[in-house]
């Protein structure tokens, strides 16, 4: 009787150590294969546009502010270049790796998504309305540049964002040309990285080459951002016209892994 009740007993403690030790297990396999919880552990207003929507960026759950990079991805500017959005919406699902610092603007023309539109609510391209080789244009234009550099809070919102967060690196979506362009004034490092990453080809959009004669680009984001802040590298991402599920997610992945890339 008494041997009985040592037997059960010791196989009851060898249950529990048991018990305890798969629980952690899986505790430990659970937290080295994800990330942090989604969402924002900051949110910055940075400015409104035409029609009053709030532009927003967010800095995501588990970003270490004194990583070695900062990483701002921008979804759309242009309004009916949407699947830039796509790319956001699957980072904000979860948070950052380990010693990354990733910020996200979802939108920066929320009224030229409203109305399907490149331009913003004042029929301006924001792509064409930066305050760096600003040319005026036709109003009727696809590209109309605006009334004047900077003239469009879209514009100031962006510019306010790339001033407040300081990132070092930023990729901005567009569509629907399929290629990550050479960033103006910079190497095609995070463009190769890009491609060897996601398959798009790294190629200069033409016109955009850096210091060519032929650039005939005038008042783009990236050309301002990359002339204006030497520690920052701007990438403009065309994505194709349409773009799988698969192949967004395959994108995302590698946001998280060039906010993780040392500095070359
Ligand atoms: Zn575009």
């Amino acid at each position: 009787m008494r041997l009985k009740f040592w037997t059960i007993l010791i196989e009851s403690a060898l249950l529990i150590v048991a018990v305890v030790g798969i629980a952690s297990a899986i505790n430990i396999w659970q937290n080295s294969s994800s990330y942090p919880d989604g969402g924002c552990q900051q949110t910055l207003v940075v400015g409104k546009s035409v029609k009053g929507i709030s532009i927003e960026a967010c800095q995501l759950n588990g970003s270490n502010p004194d990583a070695e990079n900062t990483l701002l991805v921008i979804g759309t500017i242009h309004g009916d270049e949407p699947d830039g959005k796509r790319v956001i919406v699957e980072l904000e699902a979860s948070g950052t790796p380990k010693n990354t610092n990733i910020w996200l603007i979802r939108d920066g023309n929320p009224d030229g998504a409203n109305l399907a539109t490149r331009r913003n609510a004042n029929e301006v391209d924001i792509n064409r309305n930066f305050p760096i080789k600003w040319k005026p244009s036709d109003p009727l234009a696809r590209t109309y540049s605006g009334p004047s550099p900077a003239s469009e809070p879209e514009t100031l919102a962006l510019m306010n964002a790339v001033t407040t967060i300081k990132p070092t690196r930023i990729v901005v979506f567009h569509q629907p040309y399929a290629q990550i362009d050479c960033p103006p004034e910079r190497s095609t490092a995070i463009s190769d990285r890009l491609s060897q990453l996601t398959g798009f080809k790294s190629e200069c959009i033409p016109g955009e080459k850096s210091g060519s004669p032929t650039n005939t680009y005038t008042g783009t984001f990236t050309i301002w951002a990359n002339a204006t802040f030497p520690e920052t590298t701007a990438v403009t991402f065309e994505l194709g016209l349409t773009t799988m599920d698969a192949k967004i997610h395959t994108i995302a992945k590698a946001m998280r892994t060039i906010a993780a890339d040392p500095s070359s």
